[in-house]
């Protein structure tokens, strides 16, 4: 903490890590050796910058870019790009911490990192848009490389966004290489990596579900957000014949108690996408009930998904939650629990499965569009649909193998972050101290 002041959602992220692999070290010492700890989190490399730009009434605008380059120790830095007000170094080290160890889970080649600026695009024009994603890459442009950082989108960064930054990397470096993921499907994007985290997550559930000889088919499922991943989290709980009961964004929770169907999912994805409108719009509309400035969690529900954003899950949420007869909480978004909601579910042994595991299918699909890139081919939804899901049940597998204790009782945290862990540290072992 002293090195960090003022970064508390860092410090909440490795302290979370560091707890739960503890005993883990403890069994293997070698692991605390040659600072690896230290080493561990320390970001490599980390960049603050200055975007200037013009809005449409043509003021000066000044908001702060950042990237963090967190490890390279097995691949490329990888992940994502997030535009809101929230973003500091405290929310993008502790993003970029967590997205080391997860990008380990998925078993491709990558590194961990993340960026973003606190530039905020609600209410902004699709001018000034794309006039802030091109101003911040006229110095992000010279920190990525196909082989050194490779961003992607995030909170508030969408194909849109991911093509004007792209396509202005492309103009500033004359040069085509994959240094975005996300793109659109007419340059180099990969099908399925919109709804990838999504899809990921539930089929990540689907194999917890397996686990205790049970299935979605039925049972009801709770989801927070209402962006990106939220959107295809609820498709896919569908599919898989789920009742989703909630949506929600910063303003509030609809509750539909006959849960969706792909038509009011339509709706609600275009009224998001194209017309930039509320969760409030979507209820009224529906003639559904809404909660304004509330979560989803004091709903009964079976099944959580928080797919909204850090600590939106807190204690009391969690306590609601299982005494509403929860059975397992599986993190769409980043770290969306607090430290003492956790604590609450694994003392109710509710299953759950932290985001760095259970969101990991988007980064995974990034790796696979990065390789059709490098292969310059385009593969069928089919194939990575497939891949994405053998990455889920190998993930799944693999928080089983370092996670289950003697009662058979599988503690997801701990296995992910034991996997996750291993990966990364017998790497930079290897490599010698730099
Ligand atoms: P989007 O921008 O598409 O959607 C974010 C959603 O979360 C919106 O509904 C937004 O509501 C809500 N939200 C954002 N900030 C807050 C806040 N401070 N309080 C309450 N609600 C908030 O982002 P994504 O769906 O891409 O990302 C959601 C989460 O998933 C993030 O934690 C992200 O890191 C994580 N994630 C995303 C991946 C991806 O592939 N996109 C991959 C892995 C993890 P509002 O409109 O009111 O802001």
């Amino acid at each position: 903490a002293q090195r960090n002041p003022n970064q508390p959602e860092f410090i909440q992220a490795v302290n979370e890590v560091i707890a739960s692999i503890w005993p883990f070290l403890a069994q293997n010492p070698g692991y605390l050796q040659h600072g690896l700890l230290e080493r561990l989190v320390e970001p490599e490399r980390l960049v603050q910058f200055r975007v200037s730009w013009v809005n449409d009434l043509g003021q000066v605008q000044v908001n702060r870019g950042y990237r963090i380059q967190h490890s390279s120790a097995i691949g490329p830095i990888k992940g994502g790009m997030r535009f809101h007000p929230s973003v500091d170094l405290s929310v993008l080290k502790f993003l970029a911490f967590e997205q080391t160890l997860k990008n380990a889970l998925t078993t491709l080649p990558m590194g961990g990192g993340k960026g973003g600026s606190d530039f905020n695009p609600k209410g902004k024009s699709e001018g000034e848009v794309m006039r802030f994603c091109q101003a911040l890459m006229l110095e992000l442009y010279r920190h990525l490389g196909a082989n050194t950082d490779v961003p992607a989108g995030d909170i508030g960064v969408g194909g849109r966004e991911v093509g004007y930054m792209a396509g202005m990397m492309k103009k500033l470096t004359n040069s085509a290489e994959c240094v975005f993921t996300g793109k659109g499907l007419s340059f180099g994007g990969s099908l399925v990596r919109p709804e990838a985290t999504g899809y990921g997550l539930l089929y990540f559930v689907e194999a917890m579900l397996a686990n205790q000889a049970q299935s979605l088919a039925g049972m009801t499922v709770s989801v927070s957000g209402s962006g990106n991943v939220a959107q295809y989290a609820i498709e896919k709980a569908m599919e898989l014949g789920a009742c989703v009961i909630t949506a929600s964004d910063s303003d509030g929770t609809v509750y539909d108690p006959s849960g969706f169907t792909p038509e009011k999912l339509a709706r609600l994805m275009e009224l998001k996408n194209e017309q930039r409108k509320r969760v409030a719009d979507y209820a009224f509309e529906m003639g559904l009930e809404y909660f304004s400035d509330r979560t989803p969690w004091h709903l009964p529900t079976q099944v959580a998904l928080p797919c909204a954003t850090q600590n939106e899950l807190l204690e009391e949420d969690a306590v609601a939650l299982i005494a509403n007869g929860v059975l397992m909480v599986a993190e769409g978004a980043n770290m969306p629990s607090s430290a003492e909601a956790i604590k609450a579910f694994h003392a109710a042994k509710v299953l759950f499965a932290p985001g760095k595991a259970a969101n990991a299918g988007g980064v995974a699909t990034s790796g696979l569009e990065m390789s059709q890139n490098a292969q310059r081919l385009s593969w069928s939804r089919e194939k990575v649909d497939t891949r994405l899901k053998k990455i889920m049940q190998s993930i799944h597998a693999t928080c089983v193998n370092y996670g289950m204790d003697e009662e058979g009782h599988v503690n997801y945290e701990d296995g992910a972050n034991i996997a996750g862990f291993v990966k990364v540290a017998d790497a930079m072992l290897a490599q010698g101290v730099y």
